[in-house]
C-alpha cells in the first residue's frame, strides 16, 4: 500500500506515518524508489547554470496566451539541444518525448506571461513592454527542459515514457483543454504539474491530497433600464440604483447560502456605465468572477447568480441578463490532486528533497488549467516554494513586483524528473504507483475497454 496522508492531522504526524508506511513498502518498491531518486538532485545542481540561463532567457520575451511563438521556438530549441524530439500543438504548444513504450506519464509546464509591466532592476527584464512573467511560468519552462535534459541522459534506463508537455494559455485560455483534446496527452495514465509558490519557503514542496485549487467562472450582468435626465428619475427606469443594490445582494449568495465550512468566493471587479454626470445610462454592465471548491458548488452559484440578476433587476423594473464569457474566459474546474497520485508525489518529494522538505497545505482560490489534466488522468499538482525573504522574492503572483527565487529551479527539476523516473519504475497506476486501490481500478478500467471493444 502506498503511504496516506490525512489531512486532518497535522505535517509532521503524516510525514512520521509516512516513514513508517515506507518502512514497510515492499522491498522492491523501496529499492526502486532509492534508485530513483538517486542522484537527482547533484545532477540538477550541476545543471543549475543551464537551467537559470533558460529561465532567464526565457524571462526576457514574455508573452499572452496564444501568442508565445518566441517562446515556443526556445523551447524547440532547447529540446534540439537535447535531443528530444516533439510535437505541436495547441497553436504554440509542445510536447517532447523521452523514453519508449508504456506507461506513459505527463510532466506539465505553462509557457504564457501576464499584461503586466515590469519595473526597472532585472538584467534580464522583459524586452516586451507591458508583458512580464509575473506568474512564474518562465521557472516552470525551465524546470521541465531542466527535467528534459536529467532524463534524457538517464532515457536508456526509463522503463516507459516521459511527455513534456509544454502547454500555452494557462491565464484565462484553457489551452491544457486544448492540449489535450488535440490528443497531446494520449497514452499517458498519469500527469504531474509544478507551480511555484511564494509563500513556501524556498525548495520545499507543498501538496495535498484531494482539492488543491478552486474553479473559476467569469461572468457579466448586464442590468438594463430606460436612461434620460437625472433630474427627473420618475420618468426613466435607473439601472444604476439596481446594479448598486444587485452587487450588494450577489454578496449574500456566499455568505448566506454557502457553508460557512465549504470556500467559496465571488467578487464584482468591474461596473461599467455612463458617460456624464447628468444623463442616467441605460444598462449597466458588472463583470467578476466567481469561485469554489467542488464543481457542484460552481454550478449551484451559478444558476444563483442568474437567477438573482434577473430577479433583482425586475424588482426594480430593469432587465438583468448574465452572459458567463465562455469564449473569452472558459470555465476552469476545481483542481482536485488523486489520492494516490498525491501520496506517490508526497513520497518521492521526500526522497529527492529530504523529508523535513515536505509540507501539506490547504486548498486555495486561484483556479488553474492542469485541472483538466487532473480531470483526464490521476494527477498531483504540487507548489515550489520560492519564498526567500533576503532576496525579496516575497511578492504574490501576478505581483508587477513577483521575484522568484531561482535556488529552487534546480530543486523542481530534479522533483519533476524523480517523479517520472519513479512513476515508471514502479510500472505505472498498472503497476501499483499510486497504491494497490488505484492499480486495481486501472486494471478494471482496461478490462472494460477491452470489452467494450469487442
Ligand atoms: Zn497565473
Ligand atoms: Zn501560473
Amino acid at each position: 500500500m502506498a503511504p496516506r496522508i490525512n489531512p486532518q492531522i497535522a505535517p509532521a504526524a503524516a510525514l512520521a506515518l509516512l516513514l513508517a508506511a515506507a518502512a514497510t513498502a515492499p522491498l522492491p518498491a523501496r529499492a526502486a524508489a532509492a534508485a530513483a531518486a538517486g542522484g537527482l538532485l547533484s545532477a540538477a545542481a550541476a545543471a543549475a547554470p543551464w537551467i537559470v540561463g533558460v529561465r532567464r532567457e526565457l524571462h526576457a520575451i514574455p508573452e499572452l496566451m496564444f501568442q508565445e511563438r518566441k517562446t515556443s521556438a526556445a523551447v524547440a530549441a532547447r529540446l534540439d539541444e537535447l535531443g528530444i524530439p516533439y510535437k505541436r500543438y495547441a497553436k504554440t504548444g509542445l510536447v517532447g518525448r523521452v523514453g519508449a513504450g508504456a506507461p506513459a506519464v505527463v510532466l506539465r509546464a505553462d509557457i504564457d506571461a501576464l499584461p503586466v509591466v515590469e519595473p526597472e532592476g532585472l538584467e534580464f527584464r522583459s524586452t516586451h513592454e507591458g508583458r512580464m512573467h509575473a506568474c512564474g511560468h518562465d521557472g516552470h519552462m525551465s524546470m521541465l527542459l531542466g527535467a528534459a535534459k536529467l532524463l534524457k541522459a538517464r532515457e536508456a534506463q526509463l522503463k516507459g515514457t516521459v511527455l513534456l508537455v509544454f502547454q500555452p494559455a494557462e491565464e484565462g485560455g484553457a489551452g491544457g483543454d486544448l492540449m489535450i483534446k488535440e490528443g497531446a496527452i494520449e497514452g499517458a495514465s498519469a500527469a504531474f504539474g509544478l507551480h511555484v509558490m511564494p509563500n513556501v519557503p524556498s525548495g520545499s514542496v507543498a501538496l495535498r491530497r484531494g482539492t488543491i485549487m478552486a474553479g473559476a467562472l467569469s461572468f457579466e450582468i448586464t442590468v438594463r433600464g430606460r436612461g434620460g435626465h437625472a433630474a427627473l428619475p420618475h420618468l426613466n427606469v435607473d439601472p444604476v440604483v439596481a446594479a448598486a443594490s444587485l452587487v450588494g445582494a450577489l454578496q449574500s449568495l456566499v455568505s448566506r447560502e454557502t457553508s460557512p465550512l465549504g470556500s467559496a468566493v465571488l467578487s464584482v471587479a468591474m461596473v461599467q456605465a455612463g458617460d456624464t454626470y447628468n444623463v442616467i445610462p441605460d444598462a449597466v454592465v458588472l463583470g467578476g468572477t466567481m469561485r469554489a471548491l467542488t464543481h457542484e458548488h460552481m454550478m449551484y452559484l451559478k444558476g444563483r447568480v442568474e437567477a438573482m440578476a434577473a430577479s433583482h433587476a425586475a424588482g426594480f423594473g430593469c432587465n438583468g441578463t448574465v452572459d458567463w464569457r465562455l469564449d473569452h474566459q472558459p470555465y476552469y474546474p476545481p483542481l482536485v490532486n488523486d489520492d494516490g497520485a498525491a501520496d506517490f508525489a508526497w513520497g518521492v518529494a521526500a526522497r529527492v528533497l529530504g523529508e523535513d522538505q515536505v509540507l501539506e497545505t490547504e486548498p486555495i482560490m486561484p483556479a488553474e488549467d492542469f485541472a483538466f489534466f487532473a480531470r483526464a488522468v490521476p494527477s498531483a499538482f504540487l507548489f515550489l516554494g520560492i519564498r526567500n525573504e533576503t532576496l525579496g522574492s516575497v511578492h504574490n503572483l501576478h505581483s508587477r513586483n513577483f521575484l522568484l527565487d531561482e535556488s529552487a529551479l534546480p530543486r523542481g527539476a530534479a522533483l519533476a524528473a524523480g517523479l517520472a523516473v519513479e512513476f515508471l519504475a514502479r510500472g505505472g497506476v498498472e503497476g501499483g504507483a499510486f497504491g494497490a486501490a488505484a492499480a486495481a481500478a486501472a486494471a478494471e478500467a482496461a478490462a472494460a475497454a477491452g470489452h467494450s471493444e469487442l
